[in-house]
């Protein structure tokens, strides 16, 4: 179908050429448009957008070549096979140009802006080529094509950016490449190539023809471009709200009704399941019992619900559900939040208030509160119950020495082992530093009560110290009994106490039941206390002295100085009754400092250099300036130390052995000697003797008495002193009263003795003899004072 191509007129040729132009714009921009859709899709969409961009554009491109060259007069190729080839190459070379435009680097992007520079026309340059063109004619359509590169490379490194400014005038460039092509080709298609294409288009009403469908063509893809824009824009706004929703800590979901319609991520973590899974589910599945209408009904505020999770497992969770509108329609979102981790603070902070960091038993105020609730319930159903209050002995005095960290240590000690000896329905509880209480339900008779108070006792054994390495400490128990002792929780409370401040007043590390009568023997030792701190200043206390003798020749070799209190009201109060009440109160470290001076300055008065023994206090021992103190009074009363004997029991190094045997050694390097006192009382334990650097054994009176009569003390007494000779430390004996006792120890060896029988102890004024003369009288004068 080839026609001869009719001569067109100047305003023919002009219109042709301002469609062509009008066409090569539209198509530029339209591709340029479409390369830019295509670079913000991904995969397949991309691809779709490039290939839509390569054929509209590419037709279009080449329509608007067709145009121009009708426009000129010249012969196009339009024959089918040249048709078809010619718009295959233009569509081809502008799917490559294309391609390599969305390449991100620079050079890639320019590279197919002078493809596309070189591509527009190129199917004629090949027919002017095949056609007898001068050497002349060749550099044009050359220099036309490479201008056309270099301005293509140019406008498609503007078109194919970012900003919008930049594409439309790429856009325009890329216009000037197709022009500096046509331009570079015109004349010559003009002049040299009159009618002799290779199949040549005469019909000039087909221009138009070709024009406006191309046209059309540009406006079909620019509207399907159009409507894509707003699809993607909706789909991005869509996934805007998705992310924001999803980065939000709270679920939230969005319901049609009582259809979840949409889930964010939160809420899916939340009820452990796929946010997909949610989609379409009724709300109410998703809150257990009345949640949905409780939500309802508080209209958009927030209520405490439970949701029902993927597995059925509950979470706790504050919700609201306010009405919004979504694409016109009613709808409603559901905002939730997980209070899991809030109601969990709360209760640990509830846990706080009634518990006790340090054991993590209850505290005082739970105490309390678990007590009156048990009265009352004992009262209901006529039964009884015991509370036992507990006090360690001592614990200011450890936590001062050994540091807080050993009291607390101690303390955990202490609650591990008494728990261990409560029955399961026991409560422990700790009210205060060194207090605790025991709540026993069901406890009524006392022996009950006895037996629990000794199990606790029991249950602070030595060894759990000595394994934990930590000071020994000792419990003091006081009981009260309901209905018994009293009828309500503070009543009851009040009388424990009151039995506790009586086993204190004993010296603790025992336990005593309330009893009527406890509060007058408790008046007398608040009096005491009081009392014993005005005894020194008003000077109410005195010195005796009790003499040792040498078994084996009866002489005298020492006294041991013994404590008197002569209260104003009161007369004799017995060491066995204030002492302790000393120890306690702390006024111990004055008085026997106080007793220490006196008896060293007595004795170093003495002419006669005997031994003088001074009764040490646990309490005075664990003081750390002690052995300072000691120091001191011997320089000051200028004693020798080998004359000074210091009596310390074996419970005062139980507590705090290490520091013990500190205080210890230091003292016998001041040359003083150590003597365990009351030896067969305690412990008596092996050890202690061999690791304390003790120089004496003063067995206890109790192992003395009716020694002589007594098989089994005769047995006991005889295997110390076999341990005093295996030790190679000398043994004392007090307490001897009867000759026939005497005679015992005299045949059992024992070094010395010291009792009523060879001196009772008597201010120093009764032994003058002994202390001014020499060893004969003094023998003699102790049997006289005897
Ligand atoms: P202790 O150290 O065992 O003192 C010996 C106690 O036995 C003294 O009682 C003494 O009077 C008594 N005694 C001596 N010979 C006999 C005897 O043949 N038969 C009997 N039945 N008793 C005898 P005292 O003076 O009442 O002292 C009691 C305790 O008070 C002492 O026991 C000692 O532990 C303590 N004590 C006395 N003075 C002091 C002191 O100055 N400082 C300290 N820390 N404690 C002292
Ligand atoms: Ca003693
Ligand atoms: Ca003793």
């Amino acid at each position: 179908m080839t026609t001869s191509l009719q001569s067109l007129s100047g305003s023919q040729e002009l219109r042709l050429l301002g469609l062509a132009a009008l066409l090569a714009l539209m198509a530029t921009v339209t591709t340029i448009d479409l390369l830019q859709h295509a670079k913000g899709g991904g995969g397949r969409a991309r691809r779709v957008w490039l290939a839509t961009a390569a054929a509209a554009g590419g037709f279009a491109l080449w329509a608007a070549q067709v145009v121009a060259l009708l426009a000129d007069d010249a012969a196009v190729p339009l024959g089918a096979v040249p048709v078809v080839l010619s718009l295959a190459a233009s569509v081809v070379t502008l799917a490559a140009a294309l391609r390599l435009a969305l390449d991100p680097r620079p050079a890639l992007r320019m590279t197919g802006g002078a493809l596309l520079g070189l591509g527009v026309l190129a199917p004629h340059d090949l027919d002017l080529i095949g056609g007898a063109t001068s050497l002349g004619d060749l550099a044009r359509v050359g220099a036309g094509a490479g201008a056309a590169a270099l301005i293509g490379a140019l406008g498609m490194r503007l078109a194919a950016g970012e900003a919008p400014g930049r594409q439309s005038a790429g856009s325009l460039v890329l216009v000037c490449a197709g022009l500096a092509r046509y331009l570079g080709q015109r004349n010559l298609v003009h002049q040299d190539l009159p009618h002799q294409g290779l199949a040549a288009l005469s019909d000039d009403g087909i221009a138009p023809v070709i024009g406006v469908a191309s046209l059309m063509l540009l406006a079909v893809v620019l509207a399907t471009l159009a409507v894509d824009r707003q699809a993607r824009r909706r789909r991005e706004q869509q996934d805007l709200a998705r992310s924001l929703a999803d980065a939000s800590i709270e679920g939230i979901a969005l319901c049609d009704g009582d259809r979840i319609v949409t889930a964010n991520t939160s809420l899916a973590a939340l009820l452990g399941c796929p946010a997909e899974r949610l989609r379409g589910r009724r709300l109410g599945d998703l809150l257990e019992g009345e949640g949905q209408a409780r939500l309802d009904a508080a209209e958009g505020r927030a209520v405490a619900v439970t949701l029902v999770g993927g597995r059925g497992e509950r979470v706790a969770a504050e919700a609201a559900l306010r009405p919004i509108t979504v694409a016109g329609r009613p709808h409603r979102a559901l905002a939730v939040r997980d209070v899991t981790a809030r109601l969990e603070a709360e209760r640990h902070i509830q846990y706080l208030v009634h518990h006790d960091a340090l054991t993590g038993l209850p505290n005082r105020a739970r105490f309390n509160e678990r007590l009156e609730g048990a009265v009352a319930e004992a009262a209901r159903g006529a039964r009884g119950l015991a509370v036992l209050c507990l006090d360690v002995d001592c614990f200011k005095e450890v936590n001062d020495t050994c540091g807080e960290a050993a009291g607390d240590a101690g303390l955990r000690l202490i609650v591990r082992w008494v728990e261990r000896a409560l029955a399961e329905d026991q409560v422990l509880a700790r009210l205060g530093a060194d207090e605790f209480a025991v709540l026993a339900p069901g406890l009524e008779r006392e022996h009950e009560v006895s037996g629990l108070a000794e199990r606790v006792l029991a249950a602070l054994r030595p060894e759990i110290w000595r394994e934990s390495g930590l000071p020994a400490l000792t419990l003091s128990i006081g009981a009260a009994l309901f209905p018994r002792d009293a009828q309500d929780a503070a009543g009851l409370m009040s009388r424990a106490e009151a039995a506790l401040a009586a086993v204190k007043a004993q010296g603790g590390d025992g336990f005593r039941i309330f009893e009527v009568g406890l509060g007058a023997e408790l008046r007398e030792r608040r009096g005491l206390e009081h009392d014993l701190r005005q005894a020194a200043r008003r000077g109410e206390f005195a010195l005796v002295y009790q003499p040792q003798i040498d078994v084996a020749s009866g002489r005298v070799v020492g006294f041991e100085a013994l404590l008197r209190w002569t209260h104003p009201e009161r007369g004799q109060v017995p060491p066995d009754r204030f002492i302790p009440i000393a120890e306690e109160t702390g006024s111990i470290l004055a008085i026997g400092e106080w007793v220490l001076r006196q008896v060293c300055r007595e004795a170093a008065g003495w002419e006669s250099p005997l031994r003088v023994a001074v009764n040490v206090s646990p309490v005075q021992l664990h003081h750390p300036d002690f052995a300072q103190v000691v120091q001191e009074v011997l320089h000051e009363t200028g004693l020798d130390p080998a004359r000074l004997e210091l009596e310390i029991t074996e419970t005062a190094l139980v507590r705090e052995p290490a520091r013990a045997l500190v205080t210890l050694r230091r003292l016998k390097a001041l040359g003083l000697r150590i003597a365990m006192d009351d030896f067969g009382t305690g412990y008596s334990s092996l050890s202690n003797l061999r690791v304390f650097p003790f120089d004496k054994i003063k067995i206890d009176r109790s192992l003395v008495r009716a020694v002589d009569e007594n098989r089994e003390a005769a047995a006991i007494l005889r295997a110390v002193l076999g341990l005093g000779r295996g030790l190679g430390l000398p043994v004392v004996a007090e307490g001897v009263e009867t000759l026939a006792e005497l005679a015992f120890l005299d045949t059992e060896a024992c070094q010395e003795a010291q009792g009523y029988l060879i001196g009772k102890p008597l201010p120093i004024e009764a032994f003058g003899e002994l202390t001014r003369l020499g060893p004969a009288a003094q023998a003699r004068g102790a049997r006289d004072a005897a």
